[in-house]
């Protein structure tokens, strides 16, 4: 995966009908690719000069003419890859595209289809980008709203590493000091070993990076979307709701008790943020195998949800098996309170005051009453986190890690300064902590780690 001598080509467009569709070819023969398979009213291979979109006619391998096209030439440095990028703008469609790419490959054996992701694999192993950048890519690509997206392209930008880079610099202005004391050490007159400028320079490491780990559960749902599951009753309106808020029907919605017996899944864009609804099978007791299974899934999907909205009939009286089963998820989960069915006469608020701590919104799903509110509430919960730092999360599992395991080197290294005083010791860590750091952004990172995220990415990026 990590050959870098051969030239990649893929269609970098999403499949079906289209305006355009673009094939890019990355590598050595990019330039000779071009001139095998392009040609320009008079005939001959067009001047591709470079930046410049030229128009002119691909050809397949045997001389016929696949379709107008635009081609555009980057060549080295200054292109995605850092290699020389040819790109051929076709029409939209499968088969324009297809044949495209087909004649790119009949120009030599050196010339291949990309594997996910390998263009930005390029990118990264070419030094143009990191590899925090490199996952960022994929993220600005999955991103579904502008909450997500605006993060993204501030980590796509540099944002994080320049603090990472920032937290290696100043480890190594610590090191400079222990070191040279360390050098010095054998000799009589040894130079003051000045524990507080660096004690000074590790608390400030260790307060970014805390900050930065207290940031990751915002950054998860920024990047994951935050998991919301519907809980409640059968009939109370869980499905309505979950319509409402997709605004489309993806639920079934029935007048008859138990209908969702599985879990259903939708994910939305909650004013912003990106929310992974969970509808469930009503929470009752039933003797019924299958709805049985599904009860059993709803309270699963609740277990592993970030909050759960446990909806009510605002038509009726609450059971006391509802308020039960609300008092127990609340004490374990985040739970909002939603009335629904508010046309009906509200359940008095007062009967679930006696839920501490659990918020309540008013709906009324079948005349969508109360939707924006809900979802206010919902986004506000997604980005509760964004104060915390104020500036860009850890969107990812592996930033959290590895910023852990610098911290925890850190925090050796400070209890050894400020302890027994074997410096050499702390020395290590900090050179430990240099390390992880090095490895979030890429460098000697394992290849099954570089492998795990490149292949997350759509061929052609
Ligand atoms: P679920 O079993 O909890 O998912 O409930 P559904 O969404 O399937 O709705 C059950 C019934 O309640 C359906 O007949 C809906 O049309 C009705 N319903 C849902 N929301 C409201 C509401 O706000 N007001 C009224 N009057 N009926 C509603």
């Amino acid at each position: 995966m990590l050959a870098l001598d051969d030239t990649i080509a893929a269609i970098a467009t999403p499949p079906g009908q289209g305006g355009i569709a673009i094939v890019r070819v990355s590598g050595p023969a990019a330039a000779r690719v071009g001139e095998g398979l392009l040609k320009s009213s008079s005939g001959a291979p067009p001047t591709l000069l470079p930046r410049h979109a030229v128009f002119c006619r691909a050809h397949s391998a045997d001389g016929v003419v696949i379709d107008e096209v635009l081609a555009v030439y980057m060549p080295a440095p200054a292109s995605y890859t850092r290699e020389d990028v040819l790109e051929i703008q076709c029409h939209g469609g499968h088969a324009s595209a297809r044949a495209v790419l087909d004649a790119v490959l009949a120009q030599g054996a050196d010339v291949r289809t990309a594997g996910p992701g390998e263009f930005t694999l390029r990118a990264f192993l070419r030094g143009r980008i990191d590899l925090v950048q490199a996952e960022a890519v994929a993220d600005v690509i999955n991103a579904e709203t502008t909450g997500s997206l605006v993060i993204h392209e501030a980590l796509l930008e540099g944002a994080l590493s320049r603090t990472v880079v920032q937290w290696q610099e100043r480890l190594r202005e610590a090191l400079m000091q222990i070191e040279s004391y360390l050098d010095f050490a054998a000799e009589d007159d040894i130079p003051d070993f000045d524990t507080g400028f660096v004690q000074a320079l590790l608390d400030e490491v260790a307060d970014g990076m805390n900050d930065k780990i207290g940031s990751y559960a915002w950054g998860r749902t920024a990047r994951d979307g935050l998991r919301v599951a519907i809980v409640g009753a059968p009939n109370v309106g869980k499905s309505s709701l979950l319509n409402r808020m997709a605004e489309e029907e993806r639920a079934i919605v029935s007048a008859t008790p138990g209908t969702t017996r599985d879990t259903i899944e939708v994910r939305i864009n909650a004013l912003g943020a990106p929310v992974h609804v969970i509808d469930t099978a009503g929470l009752r007791e039933t003797v019924d195998e299958i709805e049985r299974e599904g009860v059993d899934r709803a309270r699963r999907a609740a277990l592993g949800a970030d909050l759960l909205l446990i909806v009510f009939d605002g038509g009726r009286e609450l059971t006391s098996e509802e308020l039960e089963e609300t008092r127990k998820l609340a004490e374990i989960k985040e739970v909002l309170a939603i009335i629904n069915k508010d046309d009906l006469g509200q359940i008095p608020r007062e009967n679930l005051s006696g839920v501490s701590g659990v918020d309540i919104v008013t709906t009324c799903a079948s005349e969508g009453r109360g939707i924006t509110s809900l979802l206010e509430v919902i986004r506000d919960r997604a980005w509760a986190g964004e104060s915390v730092t104020g500036s860009e999360p850890l969107t990812r599992l592996r930033h959290r890690e590895t910023v852990e395991n610098a911290l925890a080197s850190v925090e050796r290294a400070r209890t050894i300064l400020g302890g027994t005083g074997y410096v050499d010791a702390a020395a290590s860590e900090l050179h430990l902590a240099r390390g992880f750091l090095g490895e979030l952004l890429g460098d000697g990172t394992p290849d099954e780690v570089l492998d795990g995220i490149f292949s997350e990415f759509c061929i052609g990026k």
